[in-house]
């Protein structure tokens, strides 16, 4: 399991959580559950030094209670889980996933990947789905992340890099819109860069239907009625246009399709606006002023306007602001996606994606496949197309019909908490013939699997991360894996021979990413330059990076987009979109709002941070917020245990008031299983585009729990 770890050195690495992938040193302390402790490591840009609650507590995970060390496979007689040993462990695997493909054929396996693996993880699962499985069913749990701003920025610049610019940009630009992030909870240490903004004089117009901990540092904080952002955004260029502050000459030159979205925008009148948000007219013009008055300016979007059924236009929309007054493609100036997931950018370039190979190549595109089954060393003519989106892949789950999906290679993600409409996937899960789960954790999903494999994780691993700003990091291994347990690579490498693939598995991640760096060359995420050597000197290498054949070593591109757009014809496109209503809209049954989000001591599904003491002592469970009117009206007090009722099912959790909420909206965090997962709530519907499901918003209704 890799070199020896010297135990008198400290490593410099990264937190295992979230997309910011602040930089942390590791140092030896054996006296600790974990094995080391977190140091500052105030040199690395992104962070300098200052980490989250999650981050500093992060080795507690690393502590041998609380994760598997040995692997786990359903004894037949009394249905538990057992612990076995590797080799049996691996053979049932082996034996579950070629048994289905030879019942049903190669794509009744499935494979379901995650945001946390590291690139080179991302990039092997990906080429064991095609090449060892055959199958063309792999998604991972990022398309429940950025997918919508990840099909907005195609559709728009020809690629999309969570951040076209280096965070480094945003206090000097002249004011930022924040869309739907709470990045103060989610991401505290990236909060500095917005109260330096400030500090420069620069303003922060906050968008969130809730006063979060964000939105009370904010000039501006507007708080429109969940699910309609898209027409937010359409106002507020209408108000653009109304008002001659296009940037004619930017848009004529590098821009195409603009008359379209002109007269898309010019349809919401900021009256019709107001009425649909719930966001004042003057308010609107404010946000309109204060976005335009600077020289430069930017718009960041997160999970807020992206996680709904018409995401990718709504973050279409808002790049269509940024391109109508001159705001893309120069220096300071912007869209950009805050990525949630450690690796949610990375992990997608790779090949764990539904319909992409190794350096951000579509699968459908003859070419991409060429190059890459060049590198892999097989006919493209082999390699399967692309399969199904993430909630469609696991709604297809244990399904008895030709294309149902009968066997489930799980790693890295927890959907029985964090997939939308929860109880219905848990259920699809329950019905599969087989499944399998790599995790650190005994996690709800692992709870179901026939056979459970114990992996190394972060701190245990070397291998690289993509963080928000294209930036291209390494974790280095600091800490020796507990013997029971092996990394993802050597799983896939013994799964593959198991499964009569004779070329072998790469396990050394340094490899691994030297066969990533040749199969992303000429992509447009191309990583061939970059080196684990290059990495660790500079700080992390921005891609796109093409290794040269001579001179000096290409310096990584943190800006993009400041000559041309990565279209065909160099132009950054318009897209003509109008508002639309949610999937479900509140009626007589469902009467409120329902929004779902995070809180700052969890992380995502919870799996890892609920297992950590100060973690959960800072959040122990689920709340439901909502306004004092409302409590009113239904008569609940503060703590009193609430039922949030949707159409797919019930969450119970007690009331938190607050008047930082909006009166016809609650929220709900996820983190957590049982009776208070907010996820057996959220809605499943699907964007056109991204296939992201609406998680930002249904119709629900509340009660007293003990009376419902
Ligand atoms: Fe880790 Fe994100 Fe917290 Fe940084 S902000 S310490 S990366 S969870």
């Amino acid at each position: 399991a890799g070199p020896a770890v010297d135990p008198a050195a400290a490593v410099d690495t990264h937190c295992p959580y979230c997309a910011l992938q602040c930089g942390m040193r590791l140092a030896p302390s054996p006296a600790t559950a974990g094995g080391v402790e977190v140091v500052e490591r105030e040199a690395f840009p992104v962070n300098r030094g200052a980490l989250c609650g999650k981050g500093r507590t992060a080795p507690e995970v690393l502590a041998r209670g609380l994760r598997l060390t040995q692997p786990l496979v359903r004894d037949p007689g009394s249905g538990a889980l057992v612990p076995t040993d590797w080799e049996t462990a691996l053979d049932r695997v082996a034996a579950g996933l070629s048994g289905v493909r030879e019942r049903h054929g190669a794509d009744a396996v499935g494979v379901f990947g995650g945001g946390g693996l590291t690139n080179e993880k991302a990039y092997a699962l990906g080429k064991f789905t095609r090449l060892v499985l055959g199958s063309s069913q792999i998604d991972y749990n990022g398309r429940f992340c950025m997918s919508s701003a990840a099909a907005a920025g195609n559709r728009a610049f020809g690629v999309d890099r969570g951040l076209p610019f280096p965070l480094a940009d945003i206090p000097r630009t002249g004011c930022v819109i924040l869309v739907g992030s709470n990045l103060a909870d989610t991401m505290p240490p990236a909060l500095r860069y917005f109260t330096e903004l400030r500090e420069n004089g620069g303003t922060l117009v906050v968008i969130d239907p809730r006063r979060t901990r964000t939105a009370e540092q904010a000039d501006l904080h507007l708080a429109p009625r969940p699910g309609t952002d898209l027409a937010l955004a359409l106002g507020m260029l209408h108000l653009v246009v109304a008002e001659g502050r296009v940037d004619e000459a930017f848009v004529a030159e590098r821009t195409s399709g603009w008359e379209e979205a002109r007269a898309a925008a010019m349809a919401h009148w900021p009256e019709l606006v107001e009425r649909v948000t719930g966001v004042p007219v003057p308010r609107l013009r404010e946000a309109v002023r204060m976005f335009c008055a600077p020289e430069a300016a930017m718009v960041l979007t997160a999970r807020g306007p992206e996680q709904h059924s018409k995401g990718t236009d709504t973050v279409g929309a808002w790049i269509n602001l940024c391109l109508a007054t001159g705001r893309a493609g120069r220096p300071l100036s912007g869209y950009g996606c805050l990525t949630g997931q450690g690796n949610g950018q990375g992990g997608r370039e790779h090949g764990q994606k539904a319909d992409q190979l190794p350096g951000y190549r579509m699968l459908a595109d003859q070419a991409a496949r060429e190059h890459v089954a060049g590198v892999w060393g097989v006919d493209p003519d082999t390699l399967p197309g692309p399969g199904r989106s993430a909630y469609e892949l696991l709604d297809a789950l244990g399904r008895d019909t030709p294309d149902g999906v009968r066997a489930l290679l799980l790693m890295a993600s927890n959907p029985v908490v964090s997939a939308p409409r929860a109880a219905h996937v848990e259920e699809r899960m329950r019905a599969l013939d087989f499944l399998a789960v790599c995790d650190v954790v005994l996690s709800e999903s692992a709870r179901l699997a026939d056979v459970v494999l114990p992996v190394t994780q972060w701190a245990e691993e070397t291998g690289t991360m993509t963080n928000l700003e294209g930036r291209v990091i390494l974790r280095q291994r600091a800490v020796a894996p507990p013997p029971g347990c092996r990394s993802d690579l050597e799983v896939l490498n013994a799964l593959a021979a198991r499964l009569g693939w004779e070329k072998g598995f790469r396990t050394d991640p340094a490899e691994v990413f030297d066969e990533l760096r040749r199969a992303s060359a000429g992509g447009k995420a191309d990583y061939s330059g970059i080196t684990y050597r290059r990495i660790a000197e500079e700080d992390g290498v921005f891609w796109p990076c093409p290794e040269r054949a001579e001179g000096p070593p290409h310096p990584g591109t943190p800006r993009l987009f400041l000559d041309r757009f990565a279209t065909p014809d160099g132009r950054a496109r318009f897209a003509p979109v109008l508002h639309r209503p949610a999937a479900e809209e509140p009626d007589g049954e469902y009467p409120l709002l329902l929004t779902t989000g995070r809180v700052l001591a969890q992380y995502q599904s919870g799996a890892q941070t609920r297992r950590v003491a100060r973690q959960n002592a800072a959040a122990p469970g689920p709340f439901v917020q909502l306004h004092p009117r409302l409590a009113d009206r239904l008569g609940v007090t503060e703590g009193e245990r609430l039922a949030v009722v949707s159409r797919r099912g019930r969450a119970v959790a007690p009331a938190r008031i607050s008047a930082d909420i909006r009166p016809d909206t609650v929220f709900m965090p996820f983190h957590w299983p049982g009776e208070g997962r907010a996820n057996s709530l959220t809605n499943p519907a699907l964007d056109p585009t991204s296939r992201m499901p609406e998680f930002k918003v249904c119709a629900v209704r509340v009660e007293r729990a003990d009376e419902a």
